[in-house]
C-alpha cells in the first residue's frame, strides 16, 4: 500500500509518500523560517497564503519524484488539526480535493498522532504499548501510547511546552528565530553550570512540566549582564533537561508495563535532549527509540505514517471532515491546572 501524505499546520508546507513497508518514496518540505524570521515567530495569515500557494505544485512534484501518478497511490492523508486553522484547512481541503478526484479514501490524521507513531516509520521493532515524551513548540505531554487512536496521558505542561521555552530563551538571547536549533548549537560552547537557574516542578509527584519561570530566570539573569550569552543557553538546556529528566523518570514509575521509551516531535532534534532520555533509558534497562532528526520537526512523512497504520486498520473518514484548531490525544482527561491542550 502507499499513502500521500500531506502537513501544514504550522509552518512547514511538507508532502510525503510512504508504504506499508515502511519506505519513504518521496519527500519534499518547504519550511517558511525566511517569510517569518522578521517578525520573531509564524504569523497565521502568511503561513496559510504560502501553504496555499506551494502546495498542489509540491504535490505533483513528489508524485513525480516516486515516479507514481494519483492512481498508484492507496489513500490520502493529511493533517486535519490541532494547529494554525488557515494552514490546516489549505492542507484538508487539498487533500480531499486529491481524494474526490482520484476516488481513494481519505484519512483525516491528528498532527499529534504523526509525531507520536513517527517513531513506527523508522523502527519495525518498536511495539506497543510505549512511553512517549512528546516535546514540540506547542506541546509536551508523557503518553502511554496502547495503539493507533488509543493514547493515555500521564503529564501535560501547566504552562509552556519545552519548544517553546527554547524558542523564547533563543529570543531573550537574540539567536532569532526557529530558536531550538540555535540555542542547542551555542550551548555547545557554553558552561551549563555558569548560570544559576530554578527547575520547576522537579522532584513532583505527579509527572508534569513547568517552563515558564525556566524562561523568565533566563531573561532576569540575561539583563544583569553578568553572562555570556553561550553560558546562558548551556545553563538554560541542562535545567530544561533536568526538569525533562526528572518528570520521565516520574512517568516510568507510572506508567505500568511499556516496551521502550520514546521521545517524538521538534525537541526530539535535540542531541542533548536524546542523550539524557537514551541515559535514563539504560539506567532502568528500557529500550529507547528516538526518529531519525528530519523525522522529529514537522514533516508529511509522519502524517503519511499514520494514515499507513490507520489505513491498515480499515479507517478513513467523510469528506466533509472539519478542520479542527483544537484536537487532544486523548479527549477524556482532565488537564492539568492551567494547561492547554
Ligand atoms: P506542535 O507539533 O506542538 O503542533 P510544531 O508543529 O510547531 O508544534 P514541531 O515542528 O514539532 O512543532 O517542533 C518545533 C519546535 O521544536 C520548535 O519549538 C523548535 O524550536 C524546537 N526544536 C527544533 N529543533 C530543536 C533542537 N535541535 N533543540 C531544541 N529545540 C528544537
Ligand atoms: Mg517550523
Ligand atoms: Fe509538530
Amino acid at each position: 500500500k502507499i499513502i500521500l501524505g500531506i502537513e501544514s499546520s504550522c509552518d512547514e508546507t511538507a508532502v510525503a509518500l510512504v508504504t506499508d513497508g515502511r519506505v519513504i518514496l518521496a519527500q519534499r518540505i518547504a519550511s517558511q523560517d525566511e517569510e517569518h524570521r522578521p517578525y520573531g515567530g509564524v504569523v497565521p495569515e502568511i503561513a496559510a497564503r504560502a501553504h496555499a500557494e506551494r502546495l498542489a505544485p509540491m504535490v505533483e512534484a513528489t508524485l513525480a519524484d516516486a515516479g507514481l501518478g494519483l492512481g498508484d497511490v492507496d489513500a490520502i492523508a493529511a493533517t486535519a488539526g490541532p494547529g494554525l486553522i488557515g494552514g490546516v484547512m489549505v492542507g484538508l481541503v487539498t487533500a480531499k480535493a486529491l481524494a474526490m478526484a482520484a476516488d481513494k479514501p481519505l484519512l483525516a490524521i491528528n498532527h499529534l498522532e504523526g509525531h507520536a507513531l513517527s517513531p513506527r516509520l523508522a523502527d519495525a521493532e518498536l511495539a506497543y504499548p510505549y512511553l512517549l515524551l512528546l516535546v514540540s513548540g506547542g506541546h509536551c505531554q508523557l503518553l502511554r501510547v496502547n495503539g493507533v487512536g488509543d493514547y493515555t496521558r500521564l503529564a501535560t505542561t501547566i504552562d509552556d511546552a519545552l519548544g517553546e521555552a527554547f524558542d523564547k530563551t533563543a529570543k531573550v538571547l537574540g539567536l532569532g528565530y526557529p530558536g531550538g536549533p540555535a540555542v542547542e548549537r551555542l550551548a555547545l560552547e557554553g558552561n551549563p553550570r555558569a548560570v544559576p537557574l530554578p527547575r520547576p516542578l522537579l522532584g513532583g509527584t505527579e509527572p508534569h512540566f513547568s517552563f515558564a519561570g525556566l524562561k523568565s530566570a533566563v531573561l532576569r539573569a540575561y539583563e544583569t549582564g553578568q553572562y555570556s550569552q553561550a553560558d546562558l543557553a548551556a545553563s538554560f538546556q541542562q535545567a530544561a533537561l533536568d526538569c525533562v529528566v526528572d518528570r520521565t523518570k516520574r512517568a516510568m514509575a507510572v506508567a505500568g508495563d511499556v516496551t521502550a521509551l520514546v521521545v517524538a516531535g521538534g525537541v526530539a532534534a535535540n542531541k542533548a535532549v536524546r542523550a539524557a532520555l537514551e541515559g535514563l533509558a539504560a539506567g532502568a534497562g528500557l529500550r529507547f527509540v528516538a526518529p531519525p532528526l528530519q523525522l522529529c520537526t514537522d514533516n508529511a512523512a509522519m502524517i503519511a505514517w499514520a494514515g499507513v497504520e490507520r489505513f491498515a486498520l480499515g479507517i478513513s473518514d467523510p469528506l466533509d471532515f472539519a478542520a479542527r484548531p483544537r484536537w487532544p490525544l486523548d479527549p477524556d482527561a482532565a488537564p492539568a491546572r492551567g494547561a492547554g491542550v
